[in-house]
């Protein structure tokens, strides 16, 4: 999937550009805690495709010390995405900044779409012409609140568009390790790849600087995905949480399976709830991290207690495994990538129709659903339609009839019986035909 970014000085319309090219989709169903508040990137659909649409004007800078924000949101733009959509107004014409902006685009030599906002009537409209100073492409006249002139931009933001697979690494187990910043991430990639590991060559990613390294263990290959960009900007830049969890969504797009890392020397902070429930909504393999384990002061009931937190902080984790770490002795270490190999053959498991049934049903049998205003849920029969997450569908009488709790309990019947450990299962409803 392609990235398209929206930059642009402040009041040009950017946010409410972003939210109409969005529309309702901005606010899909997402019950993840932290999640979708404020959300700077999306889902656009056009015609038969889709790209993510980031609105950098949502991404502020705290501390003025950290420089000129429209500098640090053209940067961004300019590091991650395919397409830049160039803001201007057509109220105030050109100012120093949409020349400073057009100047730094020009040099970085991506895909702009110039758009002109605010363009509401004839006579504003004239004042396109204005813009060709910037030296950039024809510009688009827009009015973002009328809605006039969206299907032109979006248009010529798919024409923009490079044509690229984004598909994770075929035959390679692929991973990331998230989560707030110190939490020990470098030092974990670090000690993972320390362990006498063969280490091929970094690969310099299709696009956008990601730096991925493969290498190889007991014969068998794998990928770090690197978070990059953070860590090569510092971690200035990754205190930008809204930037932070932007490279987060990325590096989880190219995993097949995430490490969410937790700081055990500080605990659970509220910021970690952000980074799980972005490891959660991806729909891949997700293992918790407890790191720093050597910094804890423990007895034999630590490590129980600890669990306990965890599971009652992140309910919806439920399905990961935990696991204990110290990046930096390097403790327990080693136990990760056999892990991870059980964590993604499980992302990847096939059950077969006639043994998904047998599951199903059973578990229908014994604990029927409950009459819905006089009317039952009947399922029929189901089939696995997909992995990377399981998925599987449920051919019933009327779908509506099932219940968020009742899916909870086909979902738990499935785990005790095929593990699933580390993968979410996505289970839905289908009418019989
Ligand atoms: P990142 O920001 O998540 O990449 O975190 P870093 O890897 O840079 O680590 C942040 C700090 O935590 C550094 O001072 C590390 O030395 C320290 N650190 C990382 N892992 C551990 C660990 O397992 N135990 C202890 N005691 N400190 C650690």
């Amino acid at each position: 999937r392609g990235v398209a970014a929206i930059v642009g000085r402040p009041n040009v319309g950017k946010s409410t550009l972003f939210n109409r090219l969005l529309g309702e989709r901005k606010s899909i169903v997402d019950d993840t805690p932290g999640v979708t508040r404020d959300r700077i990137y999306g889902d656009v659909e056009w015609l038969t495709q889709t790209f993510r649409l980031i609105d950098t004007g949502g991404i502020q800078l705290e501390d003025q010390d950290f420089g000129d924000e429209i500098n640090m949101q053209v940067d961004i733009a300019i590091e991650e995405a395919d397409v830049i959509i160039f803001l201007a107004s057509a109220r105030e014409g050109v100012t120093a900044d949409d020349l400073a902006i057009a100047r730094k685009l020009r040099k970085a030599g991506k895909p702009v779409v110039l758009a002109v906002n605010k363009a509401d009537n004839e006579k504003l409209q004239m004042e396109v012409y204005d813009f060709y100073q910037l030296g950039l492409d024809d510009p688009i006249t827009l009015s973002a609140s009328h809605g006039i002139g969206i299907g032109d931009l979006l248009d010529r933001v798919m024409e923009k568009m490079p044509v690229r697979d984004l598909k994770p690494y075929e035959g390679v187990t692929s991973f990331c390790v998230i989560g707030r910043p110190n939490v020990g991430k470098s030092s974990l990639v670090n000690a993972i790849l320390k362990e006498d590991r063969t280490i091929v060559s970094n690969v310099e990613g299709t696009t956008r600087d990601a730096i991925d390294t493969p290498f190889f263990y007991e014969g068998r290959e794998y990928m770090i995905i690197d978070t990059a960009g953070i860590r090569k900007r510092g971690k200035i830049w990754e205190n930008i949480e809204k930037y932070s969890i932007l490279r987060a969504v990325s590096a989880i797009e190219r995993s097949n399976v995430v490490l969410f890392l937790i700081d055990g020397e500080k605990g659970i902070r509220a910021q970690d709830k952000h980074v799980a429930g972005l490891a959660h909504e991806a729909g891949k393999g997700v293992i918790i991290v407890y790191n720093k384990w050597d910094a804890v002061e423990k007895d034999e009931k630590t490590m129980q207690q600890i669990t306990k937190k965890i599971r009652e902080e992140f309910k919806y984790l439920d399905y990961a495994p935990v696991a204990f770490v110290s990046a930096l002795t390097g403790a327990k270490v080693q136990n990760l990538i056999p892990l991870i190999d059980q964590v993604h053959e499980m992302c990847t498991l096939r059950v077969p129709t006639n043994v998904l049934n047998d599951v199903i049903l059973d578990a229908q049998m014994m604990n029927p659903p409950k009459p819905h205003n006089g009317r039952q849920l009947k399922i029929y029969y189901s089939s696995q339609v997909s992995v990377e997450p399981p998925t599987i569908v449920l051919f019933v009488n009327d779908p509506e009839l099932l219940h968020f709790s009742y899916t909870r309990y086909i979902e738990n019947r499935l785990r005790e019986a095929f593990g699933f450990t580390g993968t979410p299962i996505h289970i839905t409803a289908r009418k019989r035909s």
